[in-house]
């Protein structure tokens, strides 16, 4: 017998993931919206904490993988410690960005990154740049 899966079946595997990596479960945010207005890079983000929250709750796994929220996210945990609910929005990003990378899908190719920025940056910037960004 061929086992056929349907779309909510696939996005729902990819939620579990998605909880497994990150170590959050989506279902405990009630949308206050705490995170978001804390969020001080919100304003830059294609989907805002909150709704990523919303998204991954409705399974709507492909909207948060091809919104920027993940890379603009600059971990500084404000999020987190808003949350009523103890979710962490912040291990749910840097969750996308491990499942994105762990796919070999950098988010920086090297041999973009003009040879003058390298020259001047500061080492760790470099250092931190790689670790978020290539596989
Ligand atoms: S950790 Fe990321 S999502 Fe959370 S408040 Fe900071 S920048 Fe925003
Ligand atoms: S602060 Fe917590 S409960 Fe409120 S919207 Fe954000 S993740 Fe959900």
């Amino acid at each position: 017998m061929k086992l056929k899966l349907s779309q909510a079946d696939i996005d729902g595997a990819e939620v579990q993931l998605i909880e497994r990596v990150s170590g959050e479960e989506m279902k405990r945010c009630y949308q206050c919206g705490n995170c978001s207005g804390g969020c001080p890079v919100a304003y830059a983000m294609e989907v805002p904490p909150s709704q990523i929250m919303r998204f991954l709750q409705l399974g709507m796994v492909d909207e948060v993988m091809g919104a920027n929220s993940m890379w603009v996210c600059v971990g500084c945990l404000q999020c987190s410690s808003r949350c009523p609910q103890g979710v962490s929005v912040a291990s749910v990003l840097e969750g996308l960005r491990q499942i994105t990378l762990r796919k070999g899908t950098d988010k920086t190719r090297v041999a973009d990154i003009p040879a003058r920025f390298l020259e001047k940056a500061p080492q760790q910037a470099i250092v931190c740049g790689f670790r978020k960004f290539v596989s």
